[in-house]
C-alpha cells in the first residue's frame, strides 16, 4: 500500500515536472503558432489559442500514462538496465537518497497547493454568484438586472454563466445597444468563455510572465471577436451589417477613448468575417486541417520527447 502511495505521488511528481517543461517549449513556441491563426476565423483562432495552452497539462498527462505502461513506454525509452534487469519496466524507483524524499515532498506540496487553490477560486466565484443572485432580479429576454448607478454588462460564472445588466446601463443605453449587447453576452455565455479562459489561466501558470500576459490577451481578443460575428447572427432578422457595425461603435465610444479607436481592429475583422465569400470559406477549411494536422504533429513530438526524458529524469529523482 505505501510502496503503490509512494509510486503514484512519483507520477503526480513526473506529471508536475513535465507540465512544467512542456509548458516552457509551447510558451517558446507561441509566438511562431499565433502569427498562424492570423489566417484563421476568430471562432478557429480562440479554440486553437485555448487547445494550445491546454497542451503541456494534456501531453503531460498522456506521458505519464504511456510511463506506467512499460510495453507502451520502451519504443520510446533509451534501452537500459537496473542490476540485472533489462526488461521493460515502469519507472524504478528506489527512494535512497534526501534528493528523491525532498522532490517527493515538493511534488506532492505543488500538487496540494495548485488543487487548493483551483478549489478557492471555485468557491470564491460560487460565493459571489450567489451574492449577485440575491441582489438581481430577472428579466423576460434572458438576464438579471441589479441596481447600480454605473453601466455594467457582464457575463457571470464558470459552470452556469449568467448575463447581468445594472439598471445604470439600462439607462443610459438605447434599446439597439441594449440588444447586441445582450446578444453578446448571452453568446459569451452560451460558449462558457469564463470556464475556457478560467482553464487557459491555470494552463498558462508555467509560462514566462510575458507570454503568459500575452496568451491570454489574444484569447479575450479573438473570442470577442467571435462572440461579435455569432450576435450579428442572432440578430440577423432584426438588423443589418451597417447598423450593427453602427451600434458596435456607439458602444465602443462610451466605453474607450474615442481619439485612440482601439476597436477599429475588432470592427475590421468582424467586417471581413461577414464579408466572407464561399471561396474564402473554402480557404478556412484548408487551414483549419492545415492546423490540425501541425497541432496534432506537435502533440506527438510533446509525448515523444516526454516519455523518453521523462523515464530517466524521474529515474534520477527517485534515486
Ligand atoms: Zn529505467
Amino acid at each position: 500500500m505505501t510502496n503503490s502511495l509512494i509510486t503514484f505521488a512519483y507520477y503526480l511528481l513526473g506529471w508536475v515536472l513535465l507540465s512544467i517543461v512542456l509548458s516552457w517549449v509551447s510558451a517558446a513556441l507561441y509566438p511562431l503558432f499565433s502569427r498562424q491563426l492570423n489566417q484563421c476565423s476568430p471562432q478557429r483562432a480562440t479554440n486553437y489559442t485555448f487547445f494550445f495552452s491546454l497542451l503541456p497539462p494534456l501531453a503531460a498527462s498522456l506521458s505519464i500514462l504511456i510511463l506506467a505502461s512499460p510495453e507502451l513506454a520502451f519504443p520510446l525509452v533509451a534501452s537500459h538496465c537496473h542490476n540485472e534487469s533489462c526488461a521493460p519496466h515502469t519507472v524504478h524507483i528506489e527512494m535512497s537518497t534526501l534528493l528523491s524524499s525532498s522532490s517527493l515532498a515538493l511534488g506532492a506540496a505543488a500538487i496540494l497547493v495548485l488543487c487548493i487553490s483551483m478549489l478557492w477560486q471555485i468557491r470564491g466565484n460560487h460565493r459571489y454568484e450567489r451574492m449577485l443572485q440575491q441582489l438581481s432580479e430577472t428579466d423576460t429576454l434572458g438576464y438579471r438586472w441589479f441596481d447600480s448607478q454605473r453601466p455594467i454588462a457582464r457575463c457571470i460564472g464558470l459552470f452556469k454563466p449568467q448575463v447581468y445588466f445594472s439598471t445604470g446601463l439600462l439607462r443610459v443605453m438605447t434599446e439597439e445597444q441594449q440588444e447586441l449587447v445582450l446578444a453578446q453576452n448571452l453568446v459569451r455565455a452560451a460558449r462558457h468563455e469564463n470556464l475556457s479562459y478560467w482553464l487557459l489561466k491555470w494552463a498558462s501558470i508555467a509560462w514566462p510572465n510575458a507570454l503568459k500576459h500575452r496568451i491570454r490577451r489574444d484569447f479575450l481578443q479573438h473570442s470577442a471577436c467571435a462572440c461579435d460575428i455569432s450576435a450579428f447572427k442572432m440578430l440577423a432578422d432584426k438588423t443589418n451589417k451597417r447598423d450593427f457595425v453602427k451600434t458596435l461603435e456607439s458602444i465602443y465610444a462610451k466605453q474607450y477613448n474615442p481619439k485612440q479607436q482601439p476597436w477599429r481592429e475588432r470592427l475590421d475583422i468582424f467586417q471581413h468575417a461577414v464579408d466572407t465569400t464561399s471561396q474564402d470559406k473554402l480557404g478556412g477549411i484548408w487551414t483549419a486541417l492545415s492546423m490540425t494536422i501541425k497541432l496534432t504533429a506537435y502533440t506527438t513530438l510533446l509525448v515523444i520527447a516526454a516519455v523518453y526524458l521523462g523515464h530517466p529524469v524521474l529515474e534520477v529523482f527517485s534515486r
